[in-house]
């Protein structure tokens, strides 16, 4: 799946504005990369009181962030691990992440809610063993618990999840995490950020750092979206380095010589019809070949299965191995009687996970906490990689803490984002679809989707008095969506679009490539 699409992007008057504020002003903090982390630490500084920069060099979480398997969790793997090992840490950080996942729950209520979870059980010995451990996950969770697991008979497993192989089922654990929509999280990082004062631009890449005797004081950036335009500086007192899976690139442009401190590993996720799942219900699937769990989710009507873990090479489009996708197919066939077929695939995708390599060597400062790494350079430079898209919030706190230590910076205020709503959260109400479907004549599914992906700014998107048609059929995302991308959500090509602020093209490639050459009219048509 191609999410960056080859069309001319537009330039509205807001985006030069914000180019303009980039290149002539001086910041606190200038984040390279606007991922769920570096998204995440522009909103945590900015409500801090000081002044941010970030640039992203393709679109916001067109990286890692818009490929996660859209779990909000403190991980179930990690817990199994952590009793095996009985690894004290690795409990810690399933108890943290579990406390994260309630504060996102609480601040992008719009963008996440709680599912339930399946656990398929084929041996009778494996009942007490799942519903031990996921009492175990309820018991760290502790008041962050979001309803409690429990035993679910076979009859009733069947009933809810009528296609799991019948054959030798003895019952199943039902469980709760988190499920979210990762881009439009991502976005609404950004905007929340734009509106405490944080200069943001997406298509937007740091090519060099600037240094003045031997420290870091800003990055030599270029606008990828005019053709012609010149490369310029952004001055900062403290760069931070939220690349992802491409940290230790950054780290070479500040230190040739630096030793790499990443690995990359592919995930692959597949989209299947919705008919591979229940409306409300997920299956954790406990046992792969190579010892690890798989997923099977209700995503935005469709169904996501997913993910696998193969070491791979770090760039910035990767392909999903056709290897990784017949593995997944291989399993769901495993542990359903309904057939699947690779015909069935609508969308298949990848996303890198940036693997902290322990024990680095060689940076003044190189702190290992929880499970994401901050290591700053000699030279200042700041870089912080690892973590997962639940505990952003953490690590944006605690990234912007050092950065404040290395610039000595004076904020306002410490971290503020622990009970901060995210925009659209304030006002937001989960029946709030039924207004929008009587006051606005809207069907059902649009008017749904609306409120989930806008929340209590769904009026909005409606207001610019754009056409309510849809897209695409059988999908609820609607035309005004498309102006309302480009003039509230930086989008500047169609896949900007109809990638991450829709998500069509990662459940459905077929009907995104059929209305890209559309929504680059309408891209056009009102700018
Ligand atoms: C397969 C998979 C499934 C996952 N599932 C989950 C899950 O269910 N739940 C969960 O909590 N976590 C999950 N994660 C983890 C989570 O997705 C990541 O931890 C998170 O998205 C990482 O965000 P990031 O901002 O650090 O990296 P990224 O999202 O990759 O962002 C880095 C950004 O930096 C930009 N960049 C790079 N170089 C430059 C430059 N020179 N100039 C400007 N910009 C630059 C890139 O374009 C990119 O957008 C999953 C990860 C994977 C791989």
């Amino acid at each position: 799946m191609s999410t960056t699409g080859s069309d001319t992007g537009q330039a509205p008057e807001a985006r030069r504005a914000r180019l303009a504020r980039l290149a002539s002003e001086r910041f606190d903090v200038l984040i390279i990369g606007g991922g769920a982390t570096g998204a995440g630490a522009a909103l945590d500084a900015a409500t801090r009181g000081l002044k941010v920069g970030l640039v992203e060099r393709f679109d916001f979480a067109q990286g890692t962030s818009s490929r996660s398997t859209k779990l909000v969790h403190g991980g179930v793997r990690y817990l199994e691990q952590a009793v095996k090992h009985a690894d004290r840490s690795q409990f810690r950080l399933v108890r943290e992440a579990l406390h994260e996942r309630a504060r996102l729950l609480r601040n992008a209520p719009h963008l996440a809610r709680p599912l339930p979870l399946l656990t398929p059980v084929y041996g009778a010995l494996e009942l007490p063993y799942y519903f031990t451990g996921l009492k175990l996950y309820d018991m760290l969770a502790g008041r962050a618990n979001l309803r409690p697991s429990h035993l679910v008979g076979r009859a009733e497993a069947l009933a809810r999840f009528p296609m799991l192989k019948h054959e030798g089922l003895k019952g199943a654990v039902e469980y709760y995490d988190g499920q979210f929509d990762d881009a439009r999280m991502n976005v609404t990082l950004v905007r929340t950020a734009e509106a405490h004062g944080a200069v943001a631009s997406n298509h937007v890449e740091a090519l060099a750092l600037v240094k003045r005797d031997g420290r870091v004081t800003g990055v030599v950036a270029v606008d990828r979206v005019a053709a012609t335009a010149r490369p310029f500086e952004i001055a900062a007192r403290v760069v931070i380095n939220a690349t992802g899976p491409f940290a230790d690139v950054v780290r070479t442009l500040d230190d040739p010589a630096a030793e790499p401190m990443l690995k990359a590993s592919s995930g692959v996720h597949v989209v299947l019809p919705a008919r591979f799942s229940p409306s409300d219900t997920g299956l954790l699937i406990p046992h792969t070949e190579d010892g690890r769990v798989l997923f099977l989710l209700p995503w935005q009507g469709r169904t996501l299965v997913g993910t696998t873990d193969s070491p791979a090479n770090v760039e910035p489009e990767p392909q999903p191995e056709q290897s990784a996708i017949a593995y997944i197919i291989r399993h769901v066939r495993r542990y359903f009687d309904l057939p699947v077929e690779p015909s069935d695939v609508l969308a298949a995708w990848s996303g890198l996970r940036p693997l902290v390599e322990l024990g680095h060597e060689g940076a003044t400062t190189a702190r290992l906490s929880r499970d994401h790494t901050i290591v700053t350079s000699s030279s200042g430079l700041v870089t912080i990689a690892g973590g997962k898209w639940t505990t952003y919030r953490r690590m944006a706190e605690d990234v912007v803490d050092e950065a404040v230590g290395v610039g000595r910076l004076e904020p306002r205020t410490g971290s503020l984002t622990k009970d901060l709503p995210l925009m659209g959260a304030e006002g937001f109400d989960q029946n709030g679809y039924t207004a929008l479907m009587h006051d606005r004549g809207l069907p059902e599914d649009v008017a749904r989707h609306l409120n989930s992906a806008y929340g209590a700014l769904a009026p909005q998107v409606l207001d610019a008095g754009a056409s309510t048609e849809r897209l695409a059929d059988g999908y609820p995302y609607i035309e005004a969506e498309v102006a309302y991308a480009r003039d509230h959500e930086y989008a500047c090509y169609p896949d900007d679009v109809l990638a991450r602020r829709l998500r069509l093209a990662f459940l459905d490639a077929g009907a995104a490539g059929a209305v890209r050459a559309r929504v680059a009219d309408l891209l056009r048509s009102s700018a």
